[in-house]
């Protein structure tokens, strides 16, 4: 018999039986994949591998001899906040393809800044004929926080399309092209040179709230903020307050402290302010389950579990 592999999902994913019948077929030759509420109890006790899709966390729980849980997802916050420390260890989606799509995003965006789109938009909507004057990539930078497998494709596609590049991140780096910084003292430096300032950097308890009014107030006077990694690393209040004052040009943001973005919520009217609905780099189904097949494959066959988080970071 094959073993049973639980699919644990997020409880209001719209996504949920498209993903089931991908999984379910790829998985097909080394294991069964079983929605979390069709499990029956005795494969919920002897369960050791499960995929999840930012599940709740009490539901991955409730599968007690988990070993580790692959994620479809590349942020899993909310599993390293509330899953215990001695709980299983969380597998996030390396996917080459989402680091293909994401740094596509901030290419995009990075060039809808940097071409005017959003000062054109206006103009247009007042009826207005003026040119702006145009820069050349060499004469923009762009910082790009995270240097990660997401941040790294996107500097390194920055870079490759003419943008000066700045990186940051917690360790030393090194990566070809990208001026490298780290540490406080190598944010603030980074800030303080950046045109384009691209959020990549996964949630964890040293992120939340790390651009607070401090860091944007140490930002280029006239600088663009992207926001493509987690609502909470960026302090909204502090955001608004920078823009209205003129000391930011304009915000892309994607991700928020609370999504759907609510109805109630100021960014939504807020002139300087883009917002995309979580749009920026959306796991691929067919790359996706071919990476996950191919690790529980590997672990059913072997006990080879992928590269986890580390906990103690939180990424
Ligand atoms: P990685 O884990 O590969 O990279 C994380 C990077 O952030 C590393 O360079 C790391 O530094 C750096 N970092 C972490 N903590 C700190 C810190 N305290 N100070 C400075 N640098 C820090 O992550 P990914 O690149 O795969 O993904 C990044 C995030 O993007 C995800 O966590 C997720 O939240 C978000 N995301 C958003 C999507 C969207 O559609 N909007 C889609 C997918 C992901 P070091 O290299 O030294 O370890």
């Amino acid at each position: 018999m094959k073993p049973v592999v639980p699919f644990v999902p997020e409880a209001t994913s719209h996504e949920r039986d498209m993903w089931q019948e991908e999984l379910g077929r790829t998985l097909a030759p080394y294991a069964t994949v079983k929605p979390f509420e069709k499990l029956t109890d005795d494969e919920r006790q002897t369960a050791t591998v499960a995929i999840v899709a930012n599940p709740d966390p009490a539901d991955v729980a409730a599968l007690p001899n988990l070993v580790w849980v692959q994620s479809l997802w590349a942020g899993v916050e909310r599993l390293t906040a509330e899953l215990p420390q001695d709980g299983p260890l969380i597998v996030r989606l390396a996917d080459p393809q989402m680091a293909d799509t994401m740094s596509e995003a901030v290419l995009a965006w990075t060039l809808y800044v940097h071409r005017d789109m959003p000062r054109y938009m206006h103009q247009q909507r007042d009826k207005v004929w003026q040119e702006q004057l145009l820069k050349t990539p060499q004469e923009r930078t762009v910082g790009v926080l995270g240097l990660g497998k997401l941040g790294s494709a996107s500097a390194q596609r920055l870079s490759a399309n003419g943008f000066r590049v700045l990186g940051w991140s917690r360790g030393e780096k090194t990566r070809d092209g990208i001026i490298c910084f780290h540490g406080k003292e190598g944010l603030f430096n980074l800030l303080g040179q950046s045109d384009i300032v691209v959020i990549l950097v996964p949630l964890t308890s040293e992120t939340r709230g790390m651009l607070g009014s401090e860091e944007l107030n140490g930002c280029k006077k006239g600088a663009a903020i992207i926001n493509f990694a987690r609502g909470p690393i960026l302090d909204v209040d502090a955001l608004v307050a920078a823009l209205d004052r003129g000391h930011l040009s304009h915000a892309v943001l994607d991700v928020f402290d609370e999504e759907p973005l609510t109805p109630e919520s100021p960014l939504w009217q807020h002139d300087k302010v883009t917002v995309l609905p979580h749009i920026s780099a959306p796991t691929i189904t067919g790359t996706a389950s071919m990476i996950v097949a191919r690790n529980i494959r590997a672990y059913l066959e072997s006990g080879r579990i992928p590269q986890h988080v580390d906990r103690m970071q939180g990424y």
